[in-house]
């Protein structure tokens, strides 16, 4: 269960859109790939499931070499492509069977996937009615027929209404739990809903590559909370994660965390604990929305 990109570079005639670019996705896992548009995401997961060549550098997946022997590497890897192209003219079933054969999938496997993506109400009509939501699904349960280890994902999620994206979310988070998943997106929230890990990348070369608990931790956040009276700093400043706290005016904090973790349940319960009253608590800065903004925007 792997993927090992190793100094992949990919020039469009004068354009370049991947840059010496290396990573490695081990364990059964969901690592976002973010990026703003064009920064070659999806140049990157064409190279990696041997759609299209690098210009220089090697791509193993579960070990395969992706030029040596892209059979093998096709055989691991599940792929939704960016705007899921799919046969809007055939039914569901008959569709993942049309595709199910040619990798000698079982009757019984396609009914699974079927259930596992819970397209099952959905199964017997024709995928030009679906919602765009049950679209998506079916290409997700195209990309799961053949049971692969690795998962690649091109913006999965576009274009899905609030609900189709809780559902999306929670499918794709079960499905991590015992593969790979690699997805990409552009918007870091996604992330946050999804992802183990992060793997950003900017104008062809990767500027972050971090556990989201370890992004957390290096950024920081302010909490503003309101007391109904005054409070010691010192007293604040036991606070988990804490770094500073000023008094900026009556009774209320500004108090700084070294992390972007939610830290307002933490403040609740410290008040809570000390028998202390909260008039109000708000967060000033919270999100990885910036930081990603701060990589990105060279
Ligand atoms: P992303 O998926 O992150 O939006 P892409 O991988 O699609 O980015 O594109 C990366 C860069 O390469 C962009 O500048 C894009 O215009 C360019 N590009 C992508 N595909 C082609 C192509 N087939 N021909 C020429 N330029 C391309
Ligand atoms: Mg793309």
């Amino acid at each position: 269960m792997s993927i090992e990109v190793k100094a992949v570079s990919k020039v469009y005639g004068s354009q370049k859109a991947l840059n010496n670019i290396s990573f490695n996705v081990k364990n059964p896992e969901v690592v976002g790939f973010l990026g703003p548009n064009g920064a070659g995401k999806s140049t990157m997961m064409k190279i990696i499931t041997s759609y299209i060549k690098a210009n220089s550098g090697e791509v193993f997946v579960n070990g395969h070499s992706t030029t040596k022997n892209p059979q093998a590497v096709q055989k691991s890897i599940g792929y939704l492509p960016e705007n899921n192209p799919l046969y809007l003219d055939m039914y569901v079933k008959e569709y993942l069977t049309f595709n199910a054969n040619a990798y000698k999938v079982s009757k019984t496997r396609i009914n699974a996937v079927i259930k596992q993506t819970g397209l099952t109400p959905e199964s017997h009509k024709k995928i030009g009615q679906l919602s765009k939501g049950y679209k998506q699904r079916v290409g997700l349960a195209n990309a799961l027929l053949h049971d692969p280890e690795v998962l690649i994902l091109d913006e999965p999620t576009t274009g899905l209404d609030p609900n189709q994206l809780i559902e999306i979310r929670s499918l794709i988070k079960t499905i991590g739990k015992r593969k790979t998943v690699f997805l990409s997106t552009h918007i870091m929230q996604e992330v946050e809903a999804m992802c183990d890990r992060v793997i950003i990348i900017n104008k062809g070369e990767i500027v972050a590559n971090k556990k989201l608990t370890e992004l957390r931790d290096e950024k920081e956040q302010t909490v503003i909370v309101e007391f109904d009276y005054r409070i010691e700093d010192a007293f604040l400043l036991r606070l988990p994660k804490v770094k500073s706290v000023i008094n900026t005016y009556g009774f209320v904090y500004e108090i700084t965390f070294k992390t972007a973790q939610d830290m307002r349940s933490s403040v609740f319960d410290f008040a809570h604990d000390n028998q202390l009253k909260i008039l109000q608590l708000n967060q000033k800065n919270a999100s990885l929305e910036s930081l990603f903004r701060d990589l990105t925007s060279s």
